[in-house]
């Protein structure tokens, strides 16, 4: 069997096989397919440390979809999965079998160098898909985000964009391919069209503590960039205390484990490894975030979110082979920061999405402080000061008149106080998992 993909630093991923996942062929006429398993052997099956073959998958994956499969046994299957791990051949049948549950995304050929995408693994005050799918369109690229809701304790991309009036997340397949024609970029959730099983399967992750499993994330965000049927994608693998993963190691694994498992369905996948341990930018919170991305697509605004804005978006420009070098690709991003051309693509991605075309553009013409009018915000604020020298570190938006004692607490313990000379704002990107180059590939690795 192959080593498992468990959560812990000690499980090292096997190396994979790019286009063989059949397990070992065998000679002679076929044997007769095997009787389908009930899902209660499934579950025990993966229970007791076996392998789930690719039928076994298949199978579990269509019960989910039909509902047949119960509640409690989708969440004993995500617990057997989390504890017991699968192999790659296992992780890249459950992405397969996730991504055939709806429909295929096809796009004119023309298109195919430009198709690109980002995902992030979560992470706290992460705003950056908001931003960087718009950045990518200005600068030429077509990009039909699939995104996520909030998952353990992170927020999500949709819930996010969801916060803007009229804004619609469910978008058909030909929505879609409208959105890329006018646009250039659209964000959109999965829904019954598209991958049905991982949205239901993501849910119930959330309350079944089996969010933070190898194998369950690779097969959620890979199935999702397999149906945008891309030329090349960046995943964002966060590590630190705001993140899913703490530790760095853990982090590479999951990079590791995205890389190979993609090349095996023939999906080019780089995977960042940045850091998470304070919140990414100065905003937590679905508006915030909002009116924090908008500062971006100003040419302003915090310098961790643009820079990570800025290098992913650079590897993918470089990866799909529409910039020569990263630092060539991360220019052409930063720029589209600066000359408002990458908040004009929000700004027709928002009308062309639901959003009343004059909001949409008094959000984006607007400043900060007229922008906080358009957009729901909490009914109070309050504000924590330091307890050496009494400035404000911290505003908390509440929709209740005011923070309770243990909140409060809680929060002030958050800040440490030090004698220590601030530290520098560094970047938070921290390496790079490239994947296999190609054959014809006339690319030079950074
Ligand atoms: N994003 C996803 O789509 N799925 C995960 O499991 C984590 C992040």
């Amino acid at each position: 069997m192959a080593a498992p993909v468990t959560p812990g630093p000690s499980a090292s991923p096997a190396p994979v096989a790019p286009g063989d996942l059949s397990g070992g062929g065998s000679r002679g006429p076929p044997d007769p397919p095997p009787e389908p398993k009930q899902l209660p052997e499934l579950i025990r099956l993966k229970r007791d440390g076996g392998r789930l073959s690719e039928a076994d998958i298949r199978d579990f994956v269509r019960a989910v979809v039909d509902g047949s499969a119960q509640g409690a046994q989708i969440g004993a299957m995500l617990m057997a999965i989390r504890l017991r791990g699968m192999d790659l051949e296992e992780t890249a049948a459950l992405t397969r079998a996730l991504a055939k549950s709806g429909q295929q995304l096809e796009w004119p050929e023309a298109w195919r160098p430009q198709l690109v995408d980002k995902h992030s693994t979560g992470g706290v005050g992460d705003k950056v898909s908001l931003v960087l799918a718009p950045a990518l369109a200005a600068c030429g690229c077509k990009v039909p985000m699939i995104s996520g809701r909030g998952l353990g304790h992170t927020g999500g991309t949709l819930d996010k964009l969801e916060s803007i009036p009229g804004f619609t997340v469910i978008q058909s397949p030909e929505q879609m391919q409208r959105l890329l024609e006018r646009v250039g970029c659209c964000i959109v959730g999965q829904s019954k069209k598209l991958v049905p099983a991982d949205g239901i399967l993501y849910e119930a992750r959330d309350v079944t503590a089996t969010v933070d499993s190898l194998p369950l994330i690779t097969a959620s965000i890979l199935s999702k960039k397999v149906v945008e049927n891309l030329s090349a994608l960046v995943v964002d693998v966060k590590f630190g205390g705001a993140a899913v993963f703490s530790s760095q190691a853990q982090a590479r694994e999951l990079a590791e484990v995205l890389v190979g498992v993609g090349a095996s369905l023939g999906l080019r996948v780089a995977a960042a490894l940045t850091a998470m341990d304070n919140p990414l930018g100065r905003s937590v919170g679905h508006t915030l975030e909002v009116e924090e991305a908008l500062r971006c697509m100003d040419g302003a605004g915090p310098a961790d979110l643009r820079d990570l804005v800025t290098r992913l978006g650079g590897v993918l420009l470089w990866l799909s082979g529409q910039a020569e070098a990263q630092d060539e690709g991360a220019a052409r991003v930063a720029k589209a920061l600066e000359d408002g051309s990458a908040r004009d693509r929000f700004e027709r991605m928002l009308a062309a999405q639901g959003v009343d075309p004059g909001l949409a553009r008094a959000l984006c013409s607007g400043t900060p402080a007229q922008r906080r009018q358009l957009l729901p915000g909490a009914r109070e604020q309050e504000e924590l000061h330091a307890p050496a020298d009494g400035t404000p570190w911290l505003r908390v938006h509440l929709d209740a008149p005011a923070l309770s004692g243990p909140q409060r607490r809680a929060l002030q313990e958050a800040l440490v106080l030090s004698d220590r000379a601030p530290f520098a704002a560094s970047s938070p990107f921290a390496d790079l998992v490239l994947p296999p180059p190609r054959p014809t590939s006339t690319h030079t690795q950074q």
